[in-house]
């Protein structure tokens, strides 16, 4: 793996409510869509954070056995393409569940033709799309946040050349 630095807002070591299974969190820093009401304005600074290579959190990763998946958040994870892309290809490696949040529609990144970005997304399993709308928010849905975004199934919808919904 080539090592890369990742800006980080922080991390969480075990969660259960970011995914499926027991996962490891990374909240990553910068973000370009200010949502309003968004629950982590402190990861919007692009200056932020910390930057971490990528070999340290894979170990921190891979020393629990009981993280079953990673779960990229943010901040906008798709501001950083390369690292993570780096970083996802390592984990699948390790057989680990890879989600990933991002405030872009899977329209708008697969528009970006950006080579990074499909690397990325490449690596995938899952991808919750769209940007937080507070007049559209809902506790109730699983792993999102307001109902305009999806639940994306990404290597089906790669293969579709179209959205496919997951059933996680
Ligand atoms: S995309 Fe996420 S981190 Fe960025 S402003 Fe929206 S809710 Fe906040």
């Amino acid at each position: 793996m080539k090592d890369e630095l990742l800006r980080v807002a922080g991390v969480i070591d075990e969660s259960i409510v970011d995914g499926p299974g027991i996962r490891f969190v990374i909240f990553t820093q910068g973000c370009p869509h200010h949502c309003a009401g968004c629950h982590n304005p402190q990861t919007h600074d692009f200056d932020g954070g910390e930057q971490v290579p990528i070999s340290r959190l894979l170990e921190d990763i891979l020393e629990n056995p009981l993280i079953s998946g990673v779960t990229l958040s943010g901040g906008e994870p798709f501001c950083q393409p390369k690292p993570l892309a780096e970083l996802a290809q390592e984990l699948k490696r390790h057989g680990k569940h890879v989600m990933a949040y991002t405030g872009y529609t899977w329209e708008q990144l697969r528009g970006k033709q950006d080579a990074d970005i499909e690397r990325l997304l490449a690596q995938c399993d899952v991808l919750v799309d769209g940007k937080f709308i507070e007049s559209q928010k809902d506790m109730l849905l699983r792993f999102r946040g307001s109902r305009n975004q999806r639940l994306i199934d990404v290597q089906k919808s790669l293969q579709a050349e179209q959205v496919v919904l997951a059933g996680v």
